[in-house]
Order: structure tokens, then sequence, then C-alpha cells
């Protein structure tokens, strides 16, 4: 028995029996715009007016429930009815209102939710406050709400990490009433029936269940256990702060000291970056210049050449996403260890309870390994990733060129090398691409792939089409020297190496990073990623502190001692014994060692990438600046919180910037040398993005 009321814009009505059901149809994510917030307003109208109405339930139709707020209506001035308004008109409905959750109710959209009095969600569904990724928090009412019906501990976990949580979760911690197993709708219609007598409402704002005698302990000792993950940004700690208020006033105070943070966040330099950022990562997709036709090509099955650091982790990726990989190697010994390693990593991930048993079998069952390159030949794409030289890649792809099938793409999997060389020693170069993964591949988000001047349009396409399939971020790239990453890294680490010589020491130059937020300085992570990859392996060669290092074992971590010592947990010391060789190197050369400060360091090793990544976008290495900041982001953790290297520039002032690389000029001479595009655009008052 139900009969339709009203379809007039994305929110519908209809009645089963005495329950008003509230339907959103407003693709494809139901976000939360002001044409379904006033359709909400109304629907709760229409539920008071109507006496045949006794409870209600909001639902959504197509895949998920409200998904949040409606991003095309960001940075524009909001709307009538402001959600806040429109979750307190449906807590204030004197008629029980069930929401109906199933995809998933994220930040508006739970918000949604905490103003009902009753949540049933489908047992897939996903619940969660992802507002601190944009350096913000659930700004209706959500942080005063979540805690007075998901406990307080939830509560913080939530809204500072931003993590969802699954339908059983939410249900063991009280924020959700019932998981419906079967059809949703009915399921929640049946349980308005229940509750339709019920009085007094379970209003989200007036509990104080869970949020009464809380030891204030709590929130120190949530801070002191995120730490490490907190570092830097301020949304999380502010998210805290509002849960604690929760626990302290009254809503309608709470609910004002919300606010307060809330803008203090929105109009803060942080959310700003994290807020671009949001957006640059979706351009990202975009690939310029591709005809409108194009058409990715089918990949249903992989090969993978080298089972090393590398080529085990790629493999990975696509094992986990259910593609079959062929991987071969030189011989026996290097592919049983390769596989080796991969499945030791499918099993310490399984022993940190993120994979099944049977994940981990049925990952490893997509797996061929093999020495017979003959395997490749029903491969859709093989991926190089032997050793770095252009002689061995070579051998590799004419040996591809002549096994592979036709309409196979064949990437390289390359961190420098010129992917236009290889692609020409084959007789097939329109289907050469690089992807340049990260290490450890399985792990790492970024994905270059790397445009050669001979790349078809379907092949890069597909490249990046298949960079997201396996969950990774890609970003076009064109061909040079270390591409968008790795070419940016070369300046910083000229220059840090000549400050070492010049009086810094490798301790103060990665303090300066890792207080400016970046996860490790240039020297921590040359002792992680190996001091010797690129040496020349001749001790008897030294030219440059690194060799010096590389000629008495000191390769990194993995040799107990690099720029530092380590213990046998792997902590870092500052060894005098490198003290010593920069300063006979200092020596040496004639260079008077003097005190270096901070500012320098950051002016040329941070200033100087961002000199080079506007070289790479003049160039058109880079598409656009936005890509660099994805670049940077996702390959070598620069804090999201700065939005990566062109936004912070653009954050600094280009002008400040091209100053700061002026007074150092002299200094960095012969390597460095203006970029042109960065001149003109600070002398002009520009901006590399927005
Ligand atoms: P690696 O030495 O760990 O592995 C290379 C593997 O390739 C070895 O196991 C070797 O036996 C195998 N191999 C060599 N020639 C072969 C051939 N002809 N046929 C089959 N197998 C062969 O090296 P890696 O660190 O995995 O680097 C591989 C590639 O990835 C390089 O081009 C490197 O520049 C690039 N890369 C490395 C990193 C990194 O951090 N290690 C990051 C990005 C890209």
């Amino acid at each position: 028995m139900e009969d339709v009321m009203d379809k007039t814009g994305p929110i519908s009505t209809r009645k089963h029996g005495d329950v008003l059901i509230v339907l959103s149809n407003n693709p494809p994510v139901n976000a939360l715009s002001t044409a379904v917030r006033q359709g909400l307003v109304d629907a709760i109208g229409q539920a008071e007016a109507d006496d045949g109405v006794k409870a209600v339930v909001i639902a959504c139709e197509g895949q998920t429930f409200f998904a949040g707020a409606d991003i095309t209506e960001f940075g524009k001035p909001p709307q009538q009815p402001w959600l806040p308004i429109v979750v307190d008109t449906i807590e204030n409905c004197s008629k029980p209102v069930v929401a109906a959750i199933h995809g998933t109710a994220l930040g508006g959209g739970l918000e949604v939710a905490l103003g009902c009095h009753y949540r049933v969600a489908d047992k897939s569904a996903k619940l969660g406050t992802p507002e601190v990724k944009l350096g913000l928090l659930p700004g209706a009412g959500g942080t005063q709400r979540l805690p007075r019906v998901a406990g307080v501990r939830k509560a913080l976990e939530m809204t500072a990490t931003g993590n969802p949580i699954g339908a059983h979760q939410a249900f063991e911690c009280g924020l959700v009433d019932r998981i419906a197993e079967g059809d949703l709708i009915p399921h929640a219609v049946g349980f308005a029936e229940e509750v339709r007598d019920i009085r007094p409402l379970p209003r989200s704002s007036e509990r104080h269940d869970r949020t009464a005698d809380v030891d204030p302990a709590i929130f120190d000792e949530f801070r002191n256990e995120n730490a490490k993950r907190f570092r830097g940004f301020e949304a999380p700690l502010k998210n805290i702060e509002a849960v604690r208020i929760a626990t302290e006033k009254p809503y309608s105070e709470g609910v004002m000291d919300e606010r307060k943070l809330f803008m203090e966040l929105m109009s803060g330099e942080q959310s700003a970056a994290q807020r671009y950022f949001f957006f640059a990562e979706r351009k990202a997709n975009k690939i310029e210049g591709l005809p409108e036709d194009t058409e990715p090509r089918p990949i249903r099955k992989v090969g993978v050449i080298g089972a090393g650091t590398m080529g085990g982790g790629i493999s990975m990726n696509f094992l986990s996403a259910g593609i079959p990989v062929t991987i071969i190697e030189m011989d026996r010994q290097a592919l049983d260890r390769g596989t080796g390693v991969m499945r030791r990593n499918y099993e310490a991930s399984a022993a940190k309870g993120k994979l099944t048993a049977e994940q981990v079998e049925k990952a490893m069952g997509y797996l061929q390994p093999t020495l017979d390159f003959a395997a490749l030949a029903d491969c859709d794409l093989i991926i190089e990733a032997v050793y770095e030289n252009m002689d061995v890649k070579k051998e590799v792809f004419a040996r591809l060129d002549k096994i592979a099938k036709s309409g196979a793409i064949l990437a390289s999997n390359t961190s420098y090398l010129n992917i236009d060389e290889i692609a020409a020693s084959i007789s097939r170069p329109a289907d050469v691409v690089g992807m340049h993964f990260f290490s450890p591949a399985n792990i790492m988000k970024l994905l270059e792939v790397v445009r050669g001047a001979q790349t078809a349009p379907d092949v890069l396409l597909t490249a990046m089409q298949l960079g997201k399939r396996i969950r990774k971020v890609p970003v076009v790239a064109g061909v040079c020297h270390g591409f968008i990453g790795n070419r940016m890294l070369m300046p910083r680490q000229i220059e840090a190496t000549k400050l070492l010589v010049e009086g810094a020491s490798p301790e103060q130059i990665d303090r300066v990073h890792v207080e400016f937020g970046m996860p490790m300085g240039p020297f921590q992570m040359a002792d992680l990623a190996g001091v010797d990859i690129g040496w020349h392996r001749d001790p008897n060669r030294i030219e440059t502190i690194r060799d010096a290092l590389c000629a008495i074992d000191r390769w990194g971590q993995k040799m107990g001692a690099g720029f530092y010592d380590y213990d046998e947990k792997r902590r870092p010391t500052p060894s005098p014994l490198v003290q010593q060789i920069i300063e006979d190197f200092a020596n040496k050369q004639g260079v008077k060692r003097r005190e270096i400060s901070d500012e320098e360091i950051v002016e040329r090793t941070l200033y100087t990438m961002v000199n080079e990544g506007a070289k790479i976008l003049e160039e058109g290495i880079a598409q656009r600046a936005s890509d660099i900041d994805v670049v940077w982001v996702y390959g070598y953790g620069w804090p999201v919180y700065r939005g990566g290297p062109m936004f912070w520039a653009d954050s600094v002032g280009l002008q400040k910037i091209v100053d700061g690389l002026k007074r150092q000029e002299e200094r960095m001479k012969p390597e460095f040398s203006f970029s042109k595009l960065l001149l003109d655009k600070a002398e002009n008052g520009e901006k590399f993005t927005g």
C-alpha cells in the first residue's frame, strides 16, 4: 500500500502505511546539494503536517546514501538551508525518523544520519567523517553528536583519522541501531513501525549516556598514540578538541565551539592546501591532447621482467587486483627469491589482519613464475623491471619485440633512462610507455606514466586507467632525466651535499626537512634507499662524499652505517667519522666551513626544487603544476598540508622564492640556473596553481 505523494526535485516522498519514505535521487552519489537539503526540510515539514504519518524513513536511491557535500558547490557562497539547519530540522521532528543507510554515509551524509533518531544500515555500508582529510572537521554538529551516539573513543578515531568504519563496527559502537540483511528500505520501514510510539525520541544532541564520566586522559592518550600520523597537521587536533568539548559542555554550547574551530580551520592555510590537493589529485587523471575517441586496450594478463625489489612489488599490485601475472627471471635462484619475498609480504599483511589466508593464496594463485621468456607471448602488457642500464634494457626490449603479441603494451619501470631511446630501438615504438612505480611498489601510491614522443594515445590511456584499477595515483610525465619526481630530487641532493662541505651537518639538513613536514631528510633518505645506488663501484675512485662513504662500506641502513650510524634496531645517531670525512673534503677543496642557517637550507634545497618544478612545467614534462604536487605528495611524502611544492611556492610568494634563490645564486653556481617561467611569474605577480 504505497502512494506517491511528491516527485519534484531530487527528493520524493511516498507513504507506506503510516510511514513516510523520503527518497533522494541525486546521482551519482546523492551529494547534499542545495535542492537535496531543501527537499529534506520540506519532507520533514510534510511529515509534521500529515496526521496520517507516524514515522519517517530517509533513504537514497542509486549506489549510495548521501556521500557528503556537493563538491561542485565548494568555494561558492553557501545557499540556504545550510546543512546544520537541515540536520536540526530532522532531529527536531516530533515523529521518529530512521535513516536507511547503504553504500557510504560520509561527512554531511553521516551528519544527516546522526540527525535521524535511529539508523538502520545495510551490512556493506560504510560510515565516516572524512573532513579531516580536507583539513576540516564535521561542522554541522557532527563532532558533538557523534561522541554522544558512538562513544568518545570511536568518535575520536573517526573524526581525527577520517577513516570510515563498516556497518558491523558501527553497530558494535552504537552508531547503527540495526543491520539489515535483506532489502534495506522495507527493513527500515519495519523498524520505523516498531519504534513508532517510543517517546521521548532519542535525539542525538540530547544524549549524555556516552559522554558523561569520560576520563579526560583519553584525549592525551589518543593524541600520543597517533603522534606520528598527526605530526604537523592542525585538523586532527581540532577534531580531538571538538570531541573533548562534547564531553564537557551541553550540545547548544558545544556546537558553537565546533563552529569556531571549523572556521579557524576553514580560513587556515592547511585546509586551503588540502582542499586544493583534493582537486589536484582528480585533475591528474586528465590526459592533455588525447583524441576524444581514444579507447583503452584490454588488459587481461600482465608480464613482469625481473623479480627484484621493484618487479616483485609491481606484480603484487596486479595479483591483488585479480590480474594474472607471468614473472620472468634470469635464473631459478633469483626467481625463487623474488617470489618468496612476495609471499612473505602477503603473509605479513595477513598477520596484521589486512588480508585473510585465503586472499593470500588467491593472489599468489594468479602468479606464474617462469624462466621461459616465451611465456610472455600472451601478455597484454609487459613491464620491464631489470637493472637500470640502457644496454640491458634495450636487449630486453629487443627480445620483447620478437615475442610479444601484436598490440601488447611494452612498459619500462626505469627511474631515469630515456624512454624514447628504448622505443626507437624496436620496431613498435608506439606501444612503448614508461610505468615508473615507487618503492615499495606494492605500497607507494604514485605511478608516473611516462609518455614517449611516439607513445600511442591508447597506450597512454590504458596505462593511466590500469594505474587506477590497481589503486595507484597515476600522473602523466614527459621524457627527461628522472621524469618529474626524481628530477626534482637532483638539485635538492646537489645543494644538500654542497651544504655539508660548506658547514652544515646531515642532522641539521635532515632536521630542517623533517620540521618542514617531510617524512625524512635527504640523508636519511639516502641511507634508507642505499647510498650505493648509482655508485661507480670503484673504492679507489673517491670524488664525492658519497664515494668516500661507499668505499668504506657505509652503504646506508642495510649495512648499519651510512651518513648516520645505526644500532640493531636501525635507530640513527650522528657519525663522528662522517663528520671527519666531510671536514676532510672541505679542507681538500679549500672550503672554509661556516655556520649555515636553517633558512639557507630551505632556500638551497626547497626553493631549488620549486625552480626545477618550474622548468619541468615550462618544458612540458608535467601537464600542469598540480600534477607536480601530486607526484611529490604521493611519491615522496611532501606534507599534504602544504599542498605540494608548487602550491607551497605560491603560498610563500614567488617573488620571495626568487629573492631567496638570488641570494644563494653565487653559491649554487654552476649547477643552478633560473627557470624563466619562475622569473616571469614572479615578476607578473602570477601563481603556478589556481
Ligand atoms: P633489482 O636489482 O632489485 O632487480 C632487478 C632484477 O632484474 C634482478 O632480480 C635481476 O636478476 C633481474 N634481471 C636482470 N636482467 C634480467 C633479464 N634480462 N631477464 C630477467 N630478469 C632480469 O633492481 P630494482 O631496484 O628492482 O630496479 C629495477 C628497475 O626499477 C630499474 O630500472 C630501477 O631504476 C627501477 N626503479 C627502482 C626503484 C627502487 O627504489 N629500487 C624505484 C623505481 C624504479
